[in-house]
């Protein structure tokens, strides 16, 4: 039998639960996909969304699974579905693994598989731990980093404070752009004022008490924040004399979101973190997968020390399988040129809007990774504070998005703008048209 769209939803309320939002309001929201085709899905309808979110920011290589990544997972099933990663090894992880130390810079040569990005920040926060012998971890305030304890409570935006007092140990500190006030007006101001500050925050705490600095390279949810002119190498300095380990969390940067192949490599000098974790792009989000890379010095530690963690599903054949294809789709097919070629474009996009809208208030952008900042009046005031409550123009400003055929996230007084990296230039501007067009309606809220 074939469920039509009022008894999928009904269902969805009443045997299910959703994450972060009341079910029964998030149902009465909720899109259905049916089916996925490149940038593009359909619901039960036949409705067609042009995807500008790639769902999580992590449907990277777009809704088609590519025949040679499906042919993988077929293989895989076939050959060896499971493996029970305490004691037995696949040739599949050992292929990926070659290829993932040859993707990252530097002596960036170990990885630890698993099964999202909450895991493997976990498994950075353990392993720094465990490394340094220290126990606090310092983390910013706009920051997202993942559901379970120890990353919500590394997390520094308000979906943290579900979890409070959560895990031991975590000191947040601000963030080069904190939201309501400026450290300096050029870069380079910002950068040394909030390196001061973070170096301030770590004698309060006391280096020897530190075992690592946890960033977003460029922040993704709270901001799509590219780091200020020499503030990564800030923080690499800053680790070197301390012996705090700087830990990249490359979720949502990893594997091409921001025009680099990771987000730490938006530097002017060449910045190698001690520790890495990712998930979402290192297979388009096929199969749940997550990975945690660490330097040589780490990994010798961890040759002849236990790592102290480990679940039933790490390092599963298919999922790895799923990552080495799709990676060499990634790499055959040249997306990474791709967001480079389209980068100029979008923002050309986000500039139009600016100038045919007085909601826009602004927008930033770097690789295919962007979001628009709106305003309700010529004060630059938003409909929606930091999270604040609910705005009806932001309502239907989303409402507006889904009725034109546009799937994206909004968030207080911003949406993103963040397709799969495999856009075209001809869907990108697609895309950009239902966004003017809904902004349009928005526009009669402008308070003059
Ligand atoms: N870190 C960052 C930067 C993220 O954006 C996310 C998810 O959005 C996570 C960690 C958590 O990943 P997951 O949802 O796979 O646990």
């Amino acid at each position: 039998k074939k469920f039509n769209k009022k008894e999928i939803i009904q269902t969805i309320k009443d045997n299910t639960l959703f994450s972060w939002n009341p079910t029964e309001a998030a149902a009465n929201k909720a899109l259905i996909m049916e089916k996925g085709e490149g940038v593009y899905f359909y619901d039960t309808d036949g409705k067609k969304y042009i995807d500008f979110n790639s769902q999580a920011m992590c449907s990277n290589l777009g809704h088609t699974v590519p025949e040679e990544v499906i042919k993988a997972i077929e293989e895989q099933l076939r050959s060896a579905a499971y493996a029970y990663p305490c004691s037995i090894v696949t040739p599949i992880k050992a292929k990926l693994s070659m290829l993932l130390a040859d993707l990252f810079p530097g002596d960036i040569n170990h990885f630890y598989y698993t099964s999202g990005g909450a895991e493997s920040n976990e498994t950075a926060m353990r392993m720094a731990r465990l490394f340094t012998g220290r126990h606090k971890i310092l983390a910013r305030y706009r920051s997202y980093h993942g559901a379970t304890l120890g990353a919500m409570t590394l997390t520094g935006d308000p979906r943290r404070w579900n979890s409070e007092p959560g895990a031991s140990g975590v000191v947040h500190f601000m963030d080069p752009y904190p939201y309501s006030f400026k450290w300096g007006e050029t870069e380079e101001q910002i950068t040394e004022i909030s390196l001061k500050y973070l170096r301030e925050t770590i004698s309060y705490e006391g280096a020897k008490n530190i075992a690592a600095i946890f960033i977003e390279p460029v922040t993704g949810t709270n901001g799509i924040l590219k780091p200020p002119k020499g503030y990564l190498e800030g923080i690499r300095k800053i680790c070197d004399e301390t012996g705090i380990l700087m830990v990249c969390d490359e979720v949502m940067n990893g594997f091409g979101r921001t025009g680099e192949m990771f987000g730490f490599m938006n530097s002017q000098e060449e910045v190698i973190p001690d520790i890495v974790t990712m998930a979402k792009g290192i297979n388009g989000a096929y199969l749940p997968l997550g990975a945690v890379g660490c330097r040589d010095r780490i990994a010798d530690h961890f040759k002849v020390n236990p790592i102290g963690i480990g679940s039933t599903y790490n390092s599963h054949p298919v999922t790895l399988a799923s990552a080495y294809a799709a990676l060499q789709y990634f790499l055959k097919n040249r997306v990474l040129d791709n967001v480079k070629t389209l980068e100029p474009v979008m923002k050309k996009h986000m500039e139009q809007l600016k100038q045919r809208h007085p909601t826009v208030k602004g927008y930033r952008s770097l690789g295919l990774f962007g979001i628009v900042e709106l305003q309700k009046n010529s004060n630059g005031d938003p409909f929606i504070e930091y999270n604040g409550p609910p705005h009806p123009a932001m309502t239907k400003l989303s409402s507006d998005f889904v009725e034109n055929g546009l799937y994206t996230l909004c968030r207080w007084s911003s949406f993103f703008t963040n397709p799969p990296l495999t856009i075209n230039e001809k869907e990108l501007k697609e895309g950009f048209e239902i966004l003017d067009k809904s902004l349009t309606n928005l526009d009669k809220h402008f308070e003059k």
